[in-house]
């Protein structure tokens, strides 16, 4: 909805709102806010508030340091869970230079960009994600476990499906600050969830799946629960995906329908799916960014593992739901729900548009189990494989004009950076795993 300035205002008076917390998120897709008095909001939203951007990780250097923070009047919403006096209120804010330019920092300000871009080619592009995420228990202490709350699976209900009562409260909660949610359901592993709500454009979903992770792990907490978006959080279980769905709009018109194709897909339907084909190698870094991510992309958890699309199959990267007209989309199943949402989105649209302006044309769509191929199978295929880590993801990124140009040089360059000191990190430690495997064998 679009709220203008004084509309903001009227609200926060009406509805006696004494704090206002002003969010946006740092490069790894960390939620920040300030909180400022709600004398301050007709200030703020005039884009006169500044804050020391230099220790937010991956944003500036000290000599560099001031940021303004620009709200979009259109994020305004009252937190639900507060009491009716003295409400606190949010407004997502874009990161601005001094000099009123966008910080090329920032990430909402990278997607507006890209979406942009798509926008003069004539498309707006529609976002639908599923995130999935846990709900462990926390020990006497307060702190996070592993240790699951209950041992359901998919869709079963109470009483095995203790997450049931928080999960109600998330949706309500979810539905007070104006989300759509479509469905909501106990995924496979124990523990596991999935809350859907209803696409909307790029943008607004970016901010919505960064609100969703705050709202899912508040609600979590007041239900003594520990919810967590991290992608294998255990091993031999499946890990937890955020599944974006993709449409192209011209107006009202669905541009990825075509009725007289034979599979009703349209020709910008294929282009677009051989972008996204061409350069997910090159995406991975950004739309799964942990190391923890890549222990997710393994065989048999409904993970992709493999470079293919389909109609049917779950196993590859892109799958095309049966829905045809309005709903005429594509589902990219690699990104996890730790992904930066804002650059997520913007390296999977610049991929897809890619392939648009470049008339690439994907391979026939793999309708087998590719888990079940072997490595010849596959290669007589053209089937590549995802990166295997960390490291093998940012090396792609590394050579990927279409992606860098993407992020922006700013943008890149603090990521890539950041990511191989994370994975040098992570390379010289002994993990448990080893001791396990060596300490005794040799
Ligand atoms: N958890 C699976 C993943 O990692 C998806 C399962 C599903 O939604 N069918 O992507
Ligand atoms: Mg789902
Ligand atoms: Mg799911
Ligand atoms: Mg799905």
């Amino acid at each position: 909805e679009n709220l203008t300035k004084e509309d903001v205002l009227k609200l926060a008076r009406d509805n006696d709102v004494q704090f206002v917390r002003l969010q946006f998120t740092d490069i790894f897709g960390v939620l920040k806010n300030v909180a400022i008095t709600v004398k301050q909001l007709e200030k703020a939203l005039d884009g006169e508030l500044m804050f020391d951007g230099s220790s937010i990780e991956g944003f500036v250097r000290i000599e560099e340091s001031d940021m303004y923070l620009k709200p979009d009047p259109s994020t305004f919403v009252i937190f639900p869970w507060r009491p009716q006096e003295g409400a606190v209120a949010r407004l997502i804010c874009d990161v601005y230079n001094p000099d009123g330019t966008p910080f090329s920092g920032c990430p909402r300000c990278t997607l507006k960009r890209v979406v942009a871009e798509a926008e003069e080619l004539g498309y707006s592009v529609n976002v639908g994600p599923e995130a999935e995420f846990f709900l462990f228990m926390v020990d006497e202490r307060g702190l996070p476990t592993t240790i699951t709350h209950d041992k359901a699976g998919y869709f079963d209900l109470t009483p095995v499906d203790l997450g049931e009562n928080a999960r109600r409260d998330m949706v309500i909660a979810l539905q007070d600050i104006g989300f759509e949610v479509e469905a909501s359901h106990h995924e496979v592993a124990p523990g596991q969830h999935e809350i859907d709500f209803k696409y909307d454009d790029a943008l607004t979903t970016a901010d919505k799946i960064a609100t969703f992770k705050f709202v899912v792990r508040t609600i979590a907490q007041r239900h003594g629960l520990h919810a967590t978006f991290m992608p294998k959080p255990i091993f031999g279980i499946p890990g937890s995906g955020m599944h974006t769905h993709v449409s192209l709009f011209q107006g009202n018109e669905n541009v990825f329908f075509d009725a007289n194709d034979k599979r009703e897909l349209s020709e910008t339907a294929y282009h677009f799916i051989g972008g996204l084909l061409k350069h997910a190698r090159s995406f991975c870094a950004i739309t799964n960014p942990t190391i923890n991510s890549y222990k997710r992309l393994v065989s048999g958890f409904e993970a992709p593992v493999y470079v293919a699309w389909s109609e049917k199959n779950r196993s590859p990267l892109l799958r095309i739901p049966a829905r045809r007209g309005v709903g005429t989309r594509v589902e990219v199943r690699n990104p996890d729900p730790a992904a930066n949402p804002y650059l997520a989105l913007a390296v999977i649209i610049k991929a897809g548009i890619d392939g648009i302006k470049n008339k690439i044309m994907p391979p026939e769509p793999t309708d087998k189990n590719i888990y079940d191929l072997d490595a010849k199978e596959r290669n007589e295929l053209g089937i590549d494989n995802l990166p295997a880590d960390l490291i093998e993801a940012v090396q792609e990124l590394q050579g990927s004009k279409v992606v860098r140009e993407a992020l922006g040089e700013h943008l890149y360059k603090r990521f890539v950076d950041a990511k191989i000191m994370e994975w040098d990190k992570y390379r010289s430690q002994v993990h448990d795993w080893e001791l396990q495997e060596y300490l005794t064998k040799f």
